[in-house]
């Protein structure tokens, strides 16, 4: 399997973001990324999607949308659409209704920053998905920047400092949204977890100054979604993207924070007598046989390993790890490190699902 890496869910002059598709894709391309997912608000922008290019350097733009019920107060409910290739905003109005016309569209639906508390220096509102009576989703954007910069501004000030200092924000996907996520797999469902930008590049005003907060490139160089590939990317189109849409929905993939240290070469594999599987996958344990885990780390970090939502071991000193198992559970791996002083989220595998 290859590695790519992608940056997904942001915005343009399209909804309420402030860079354009070309200003999104030269930042893309001096971050070094694979690829990035357009996603505005309540419309399918048909037109950018293609490979951009500088010198000897190319990144996709993909376009899929971020849609909501403009009538609903507050605007809760925000779905990540993916690959429908059509226009399914006009569907907002009943969640499920919009999961189903995404599915028969052949589309991925993401629930966007699942949970989004309010923010009352800011006045702004709960976001968080509420209609958890629906099914058929692919699965959850686990970590959202936005989200996290929002539940970090407790006063001005605060925000004063995060604006020059962005560097000091990400510390993990929120614990609320992470014991959701293990929650619907405890009860069988297979949930892909993605990370998410959600970059506007706002401009901030403060005084005499004014500076962009977070810009697009900043983003970049964060909290990625990386993809593991059965074959390299070649240039076209439809071929590359049917690549990215199938790994994402399989979840052939894990979350990295890029900006301490670089995420890439993170694997984790199940190994059992008949079969070898990868991160979103399946593996079923025969009687009196296991199943064995193996985890490799870009560098020495604290890795843990999780079995339906629990720790079951924890390493700190290692950066190839294997693991038996007999048991039959949904087992993850999540990998901190040390970075501006603090522990902060580095890793976050989707699961394997290891079935009795
Ligand atoms: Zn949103
Ligand atoms: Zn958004």
């Amino acid at each position: 399997m290859l590695e790519i890496t992608v940056n997904l869910h942001m915005h343009t002059p399209y909804s309420d973001g402030h860079g354009s598709h070309k200003h999104l894709a030269d930042a893309a391309l001096k971050t070094g990324l694979d690829a990035i997912i357009v996603t505005d608000h309540n419309v399918w922008v048909n037109g950018p999607e293609g490979y951009y290019q500088e010198g000897s350097q190319r990144v996709l733009m993909l376009v899929g949308e971020e849609v909501h019920d403009q009538a609903r107060d507050p605007q809760k409910n925000h779905l990540l659409v993916i690959g429908a290739d059509r226009e399914l905003a006009t569907l907002a109005n009943n969640p499920q209704t919009l999961l189903d016309g995404v599915a028969e569209a052949g589309g991925l639906s993401f629930l966007a920053h699942p949970i989004d508390p309010e923010n009352k220096v800011f006045k702004e509102v709960d976001l968080s998905w509420e209609s958890w009576d629906v099914h058929g989703f692919t699965g959850i954007e686990l970590w959202n920047s936005l989200t996290e910069l929002k539940t970090r501004l407790k006063s001005k000030l605060h925000a004063a400092f995060y604006a020059y200092n962005p560097q000091y924000v990400a510390l993990g996907p929120l614990p609320e949204t992470i014991s959701i996520w293990d929650d619907l797999l405890k009860n069988g469902k297979k949930v892909v977890a993605i990370g998410g930008s959600d970059a506007h590049a706002l401009p901030g005003r403060m005084g005499p100054l004014t500076r962009t907060i977070f810009p697009y490139e900043f983003h970049f160089r964060c909290i990625n979604t990386h993809l593991l590939i059965p074959e390299p990317l070649n240039g076209n189109l439809e071929h590359d993207k049917t690549l990215i849409y199938e790994a994402l929905r399989a979840g052939h993939a894990f979350i990295g924070y890029d900006l301490p240290a670089p995420t890439r070469g993170f694997r984790f594999s199940a190994h059992a007598r008949e079969a070898s599987v990868s991160m979103g996958d399946e593996v079923k344990i025969r009687e009196g046989q296991g199943v064995t885990f193996q985890i490799r780390l870009p560098q020495v970090a604290e890795c843990i390993l999780l079995k339906d939502g629990k720790p079951v071991k924890t390493w700190d000193n290692r950066e190839t790890i294997t693991y038996n198992t007999t048991e039959p559970g949904v087992f993850r791996v999540e990998v901190y490190i040390e970075y501006l002083r603090e522990r902060r989220g580095w890793i976050f595998s989707n699961p394997i699902y290891v079935r009795g």
